[in-house]
């Protein structure tokens, strides 16, 4: 039984790293990694409380709360998959703390910046960062980034700039050239980083 239970443990600490390097893009994280019927995340963050797999509990709390209000409270699931109150509570918790953060971070890092230090990349509309051009391409860079995570969150998840047109990578906002971009992902890998440090409080799991 030991060997079967260090066995189990580090696939779960493979796909629920304890550190923010383990948070690599590319491999399966989350309860995608389980073979079979994928579980909701709910389940496996159930799980893991009740498992007292405490190294996990930050990524399992993330990874049900990134899907939002509506996945946490589904009162659709069965009943492992339903959370107890204060289970719950520490999650909408976390969840508010993380939008809260995204929200502004984004919002600072994507049109603060160039108001001090405008681009001086002809063509670029940062060259001019309060004119209507950089607005507009802010403004477009931004609901990329959080939108579609309106209800929940991804501020740990690489954020997209680039999109294809007519086979060409450009921009999300239009005219804005790769060195704005450049300067966004840092700051929003620093972001990813400030943000992952705080799960454990957030997530009230300190102490
Ligand atoms: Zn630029």
């Amino acid at each position: 039984m030991p060997a079967i239970r260090s066995q189990i443990l580090e696939v779960v600490r493979d796909a629920y790293p304890e550190t923010f390097d383990g948070l690599g893009s590319s491999k399966p994280l989350g309860e995608s990694v389980f073979s079979g019927r994928t579980p909701h995340p709910n389940e496996v963050l159930n799980l893991f409380v009740q498992q007292k797999i405490t190294s996990a509990l930050p990524m399992a709390y993330y990874m049900a709360t990134r899907r939002g209000l509506n996945s946490l409270m589904d009162g659709h699931l069965p009943r492992s998959a339903t959370l107890p109150p204060e289970i719950l509570r520490s999650a909408m918790a976390g969840l508010m703390r993380l939008r809260e953060v995204e929200l502004n971070e984004t919002h600072d890092l994507i049109f603060e910046p160039n108001r001090s230090r405008p681009c001086s990349t002809s063509n670029c509309p940062s060259r001019t960062p309060t004119g209507q051009a950089a607005l507009v391409a802010y403004h477009k860079v931004f609901d990329r980034i959080v939108c579609s995570s309106q209800l929940g969150t991804k501020v740990l998840q690489v954020p997209e700039f680039y999109e294809d047109r007519d086979g060409e990578l450009q921009c999300v906002g239009p005219g804005i050239c790769s060195g704005c971009v450049e300067r966004w992902e840092s700051g929003h890998a620093e972001l990813r980083k400030k943000a992952w440090l705080t799960l454990p409080n957030v997530f009230g799991l300190k102490g």
